[in-house]
This record gives structure tokens, sequence and C-alpha cells, in this order.
């Protein structure tokens, strides 16, 4: 590893401090499982700089809750993820998060790993994380490997120039709950809808979300489930044991009357964000589940553009949707 700077901070104000102070060369430091991976290999390109200075919050208290509210819940950013997994509360008002942690790594990824560093975690493409590929455009290069080298996990949705997905679980799950962030600066804070968090590579080739380098995700805010609401989170993997998404889906549906409500669909591992399927959601709403099932898994791989060895996602989103949607009818 380089030589870095280490701060340890106890309040989100330290620690927003010093990030406008050294700005785009520090990082922030939650369980580390990622950033310092990405350290310890020495990842690096044209414009992606190893932190000269690393902001542990680790020991901000403040940061780490899982609370009840009016409108629903709080989450806070530094909350380990075995917490959201194992939390009672989360379990029985949000089926289909607690499903998504508990689907997510292993234990000891839960046990360090937190709920900020899973929706900021940097992208699982292999040449953005081999060594041999610094001219990548991510980091800053000229290039990307992807369209004509090894891409059968790489997205068929919103590539253009860049064919990362998105890695996290959590993310399409809390997406699908219509969570919002809320996002520190040293001018306070502001809430965002977490869909409009993370940006393609068409807006920001760099980074994945809207993060300045002077702020800090503090908090999930998701919102009280609507009546009759169910949820299911279902993730197709290569290896069992554990292993990221090749497609994950997070459905929440209000039914009543027999016939669907309300109706949001994220999925995971199709694109370089975590992607709304906003035409099945519409071929669902007003109809009986059951009978609208085909047609919305059709809507929902409408528009993909695979690269040459990733053409079996679009068969493959399709499926998880109709398991997710049978399970829930
Ligand atoms: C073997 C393995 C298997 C995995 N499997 C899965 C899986 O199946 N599903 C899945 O979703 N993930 C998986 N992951 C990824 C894992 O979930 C992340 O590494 C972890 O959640 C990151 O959290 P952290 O607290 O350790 O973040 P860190 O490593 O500390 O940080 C990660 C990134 O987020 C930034 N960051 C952290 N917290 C904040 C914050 N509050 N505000 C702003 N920026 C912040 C950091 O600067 C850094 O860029 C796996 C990882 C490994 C190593
Ligand atoms: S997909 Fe993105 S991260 Fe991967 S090689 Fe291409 S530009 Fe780089």
């Amino acid at each position: 590893m380089k030589p870095f700077d280490y701060y340890t901070v106890t309040s989100v104000a330290q620690a927003v401090s010093l990030l406008s102070k050294h700005r785009h060369k520090a990082a922030v430091l939650a369980g580390g499982s990622d950033l310092l991976a990405m350290m310890k290999d020495r990842l690096e390109g044209p414009k992606l700089k190893l932190p000269a200075a690393l902001i542990d919050i680790k020991g901000i208290k403040e940061l780490s809750y899982i609370k009840e509210q009016k409108n629903g819940v709080r989450i806070g950013a530094g909350t380990v993820l075995a917490d959201i997994a194992s939390s009672e509360l989360i379990a029985k008002r949000y089926p289909l998060l607690h499903q998504a942690a508990g689907q997510l790594g292993v234990p000891q990824i839960r046990n360090v790993g937190t709920l900020g560093g899973n929706l900021c975690q940097r992208p699982r493409c292999w040449y953005f994380r081999g060594k041999s590929f610094a001219n990548c455009f991510r980091k800053g290069g000229g290039t990307c490997y992807a369209p004509g080298g090894e891409n059968r996990y790489h997205a068929v949705f919103g590539g253009s120039n860049c064919y990362i997905v998105h890695p996290s679980d959590l993310a399409p799950a809390l997406i699908a709950l219509d969570a919002r962030v809320e996002i520190a600066s040293p001018k306070g804070s502001r809430m965002v809808p977490l869909e409009k968090f993370y940006v393609g590579p068409d807006k920001n080739i760099l980074g994945e979300t809207i993060l300045g380098p002077q702020e800090l995700l503090a908090a999930v805010e998701i919102p009280a489930p609507a009546a009759a609401s169910r949820g299911a989170y279902l993730k197709l993997k290569e290896r069992q044991a554990f292993d990221f998404a090749i497609v994950s889906v997070a459905v929440n549906l209000s039914v009543a009357g027999g016939s669907v409500g309300q109706a949001r669909i994220a999925f995971g591992g199709l694109a370089p964000v975590p992607l709304r399927a906003v035409k099945a959601e519409a071929g669902l709403k007003g109809k009986a589940l059951k009978d609208a099932i085909a047609a919305a898994c059709k809507a929902a791989a409408e528009g993909a553009e695979p690269l040459s060895q990733n053409g079996y996602k679009v068969d493959a989103a399709r499926g998880v949707l109709e398991e997710a949607l049978l399970s829930l009818a």
C-alpha cells in the first residue's frame, strides 16, 4: 500500500469538514471491505488516484441505528449489513429488504460492510479491477475493454461508453421500496430519492453517484409500506455459496380487490445503475396480477442491447421477474 494520512472522526460534522479540506484526495473509510481491497491492489489510472487521506467514520455513533419513525424507517449509513439482515423490524415491515440483505455476500462481509459502503461500492468490472487495464474510461483512460473482451457479466442496458453493472443488492431493494438518502455536507444536508443518487456513464464516467467530494451519505429513509403491499427479492448468481448478482430483481406491489395498485420493480446486474422497470410496472397496474405477469416480463426486457457474450441476461431478467411475480401472486 502507498502511504496515506489516517483520520478517525466521531461526528458527521468532523467528517464533512475533513472531506471539504482534502476533497478529491480523500476517501471515506467505513467497513473497508471494498475500499481497502482497491488500495491494496493499487488500482490506479489517469484519473483514479489512490487516496492520500482516509477518513474513518466507524467511530461516528450517530450513523449506526435502525429507527422506526412516524412515516417509515430510517437506517444510519454506518449500520453494518448484519444488523439489517437480522433486524426483526426490517423483516416484518420490509421483507424484500430483509431477503436482499440475507443474500448479500457472506457473514464476514455482512459483519464489516455498512449500508453506506454497500450503496457507494465501486464496480466489479474485471477490467476496472485489473491492474493491467489502466486505460479504461472509468479510470480516466481512453477505452472500454468490455465490448471487444470478456463481457459475460456486463450491462445489457444503458452501456454506451462503459458497461459496468451496479453490484449492490441493497440498492435495487431500496429503490423498489422508494427509499430516499440523506446526504451531508459542510453546508447542511439534503434528501434525494435513491434512484436519483445513481448516475450512468453518460453523466459521469468516473463515478457512480451524485456525491460531491465534500459529501457523505448519512442515512436512508424508507417510507411506510402501503396497505396490502407485498415484496420479493430474487437473485440469480453463478456461484451459489456467495456471489454478486448476475441478475437480481426487487418487486414491491400493493394488491387490493384482486388487482395491482402500486408497483415498483428494480433490477440489479443489468445496467450501470440499479434499473427501474417502468414499462413492466405500468403493465401490472390495475390488472389481476396473474393475468399480467407474461406481458410485464416481456416489457421488462424491451430495449436491451446485449454485448457478444451476455445475451443470456435478457432471458434471465425475464425469468427472475416471472419467478418473483409468481411468488407474490
Ligand atoms: C467477497 C465479497 C463478496 C461480496 N458480495 C456482495 C454481494 O453479494 N452483494 C453486494 O451487494 N455486495 C457484495 N460485496 C460488496 C460488499 O457489500 C461491500 O464491499 C460493502 O458493502 C462495502 O461496505 P464497507 O462499509 O466495507 O465500505 P468501504 O469499503 O469502507 O467503502 C466502499 C466505498 O464506499 C465509500 N463510502 C463508504 N461509506 C460511505 C458513506 N457513508 N458516504 C460516502 N461514501 C461512503 C468509500 O469511500 C468507498 O469508495 C461483496 C464484497 C466482497 C469482498
Ligand atoms: S465497462 Fe467501464 S469499467 Fe469496465 S472496462 Fe469498460 S469503461 Fe472500464
